[in-house]
């Protein structure tokens, strides 16, 4: 039967197939008394094997699609499989206590999580998590169930899961995952940012696809309208079948514009440039007419592996994607993690409220050594492109400063180690914090450029959770709130002569983009597919019209006024 479920549209497009669940199964263990424990200890050992097949394959995959850093992961899994010690405790339990092979493995997981959790020593910590992960899987086989991994699909699947972590979205194969829902998060949760730079069409926050769907479903997902379609009839398939011709043909049109510049019908020249994650990004960003990297989100360095990356890992990434790019300016955002984004290997403590805690530039002016090597990196590759630096999550001008002075001191001690380091890099700062868009005018005074986090900015101005669907509402880029906000940072900026940008999803988005216009925005940051239809939109815009549109914007009580008078005035 045909079912619809409405979620938010977190990347555009449309993808039909068939539906891959990724629901965790119940792996409650029950303890049973067994008779023959030899044919246990070989149940045991059969599982084992099944598992370690089963990483192998997943390790192998990953390190095809997503390089050995990403694979390591994996590796350190296998170890725990092929551990002596581990496996001959749990044998030794069944033999001796003469118990199922679920119960012996799970206790003694449990006794060496706990014994490893309670050392003071972060590689024995991170083998806690191994261990949990590892035992997951074995006690999965022993009950006959699976455990869904998203690096093990291999025919073309709509990936249906209650919420989709970095970790999963990193070993995302798009040959094979055509699309994906998710129950939980907002169209600026880190899986709806990844889907679009990836251009897979995405629905999140369904609330309830996972309990609707069915493993195996023909599902559509309308990345476009935030819908997803359960089980069509053959003529609404045929329906969005031409909707995707449709989309195909317009991608034709737009990449006319790849080469062109992005200027208003009255002449003003503004910037559209990519976010990008990965140095496998600036491909997309160059095929879509990219005029730079606004910004660079280089936690993905930091993920998928088992430790920290080492300066010259850094220093490789960042000088590839400066070259890449010419002599076209390039963002690089320092180190931004907490919030949804986690090292496990970090060992940080669990907080109530991660977004309004230890992350970004609060956690790299604590832990120095890992920011510094970060600088450095940036530093050395400075010499290959065009490099700007800037800071996530700046909240005082204290820290703004104290950055700084590291970056400087970094520079300094480089330059004495006979290292050459480019003269004209630009330091600016993202505005996401309130308290730093009041305060522009100050900072202004100060950096090279701002770039709006509108992401961050709009969550901690509304007090509205980004990844909680519950107070999506909440949720308003178009909010007067906001654009005085946003003003106050152009307006600041121009003042003293420093550039304005955006790297917030409000940036390519279609109903804010002339009021950004209005406002006086130099630079336009946003997912590398979205770029040419912003272009396109841009060249058909007069700046001084834009401006009033702003200004009677500006004025309005109401999100919603604002949006409707957009659409009105533009006619869309
Ligand atoms: C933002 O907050 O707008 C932003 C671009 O940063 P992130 O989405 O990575 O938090
Ligand atoms: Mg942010």
């Amino acid at each position: 039967m045909t079912e619809n479920i409405k979620g938010i549209a977190a990347s555009g497009g449309i993808a039909i197939g068939k539906a891959f669940l990724m629901t965790e199964p119940d792996l409650t263990v029950t303890k049973a008394s067994v008779a023959n424990t030899e044919e246990e200890v070989t149940r045991f050992n059969e599982a084992v094997n099944a598992a370690k097949l089963e990483l192998q394959k997943i390790r192998d995959r990953a390190e095809v699609d997503l390089g050995a850093e990403n694979a390591a992961i994996f590796e350190a899994h296998l170890l725990v499989l092929s551990d002596p010690e581990l496996i001959g405790t749990v044998e030794g339990k069944i033999k001796d206590e003469s118990v199922n092979a679920e119960a012996a493995l799970q206790e003694t997981a449990d006794m060496y999580v706990a014994m490893f959790e309670q050392l003071d020593n972060e590689y024995m910590r991170e083998r806690a998590a191994d261990i949990k992960d590892v035992t997951k899987r074995v006690i999965a086989r022993l009950l006959g169930m699976e455990v869904p991994n998203i690096g093990l699909i291999n025919e073309e699947v709509i990936v249906i899961s209650k919420d989709l972590a970095p970790s999963d979205t990193a070993q995302l194969n798009t040959a094979f995952s055509k699309g994906f829902t998710t129950d939980m998060g907002g169209r600026t949760s880190h899986s709806a940012i990844m889907a679009r730079s990836l251009e897979i069409p995405a629905v999140v926050g369904t609330k309830n696809a996972t309990a609707t769907i069915k493993q195996g479903d023909i599902v559509i997902v309308d990345g476009d309208n935030g819908e997803v379609i359960i089980n069509p009839a053959p003529d609404v398939i045929e329906g969005y079948v031409a909707k995707i011709k449709e989309q195909e043909a317009e991608k034709k049109e737009l990449l006319l514009l790849k080469n062109k510049p992005t200027v208003t019908q009255d002449g003003i020249h503004v910037e559209v440039a990519a976010n990008i994650g990965t140095p496998k990004d600036v491909e997309s960003v160059l095929e879509n007419g990219g005029e730079g990297v606004g910004l660079y989100r280089t936690e993905f360095l930091y993920m998928e592996r088992d430790a920290l990356p080492t300066e010259e890992e850094q220093f490789q990434a960042y000088k590839q994607v400066l070259e890449e790019m010419g002599d076209k300016p390039v963002v690089v955002r320092t180190l931004d993690i907490g919030g949804d984004k986690h090292l496990p290997y970090l060992n940080l403590p669990e907080e109530m409220n991660p977004f309004l805690g230890f992350r970004a530039i609060r956690l790299c002016l604590e832990e120095q050594t890992i920011f510094r090597t970060q600088l450095r990196a940036l530093l050395r590759a400075s010499e290959f492109g065009n490099l700007k630096i800037m800071f996530p999550m700046i909240a005082t001008l204290e820290e703004f400063r104290e950055a700084k002075q590291m970056l400087q001191e970094e520079r300094e001690r480089l330059i004495q180690e006979g290292t050459a380091v480019s003269e004209d890099i630009e330091i600016g700062i993202m505005v996401e914090i309130p308290s730093t868009a009041v305060l522009a005018d100050q900072f202004a005074k100060e950096v090279d450029f701002f770039s709006v986090g509108t992401n961050d900015l709009i969550q901690y101005t509304m007090a509205a959770d980004r990844m909680n669907e519950s107070v999506a509402h909440l949720y308003q880029p178009y909010q007067p709130a906001i654009l005085r906000l946003v003003k106050m940072v152009i307006d600041a900026a121009h003042a003293e002569k420093k550039w304005a940008g955006m790297c917030g999803e409000m940036a390519g988005d279609p109903i804010a983009i002339p009021l950004l216009i209005g406002l006086g925005l130099d630079e336009f940051s946003m997912s590398a597919p979205t770029m040419l239809k912003a272009r396109k939109q841009i060249n058909q815009l007069t700046q001084t019209e834009m401006q009033q549109l702003a200004e009677k914007a500006l004025s309005m009580q109401t999100s919603e006024q604002v949006k409707q008078h957009v659409k009105v005035v533009l006619g869309i």
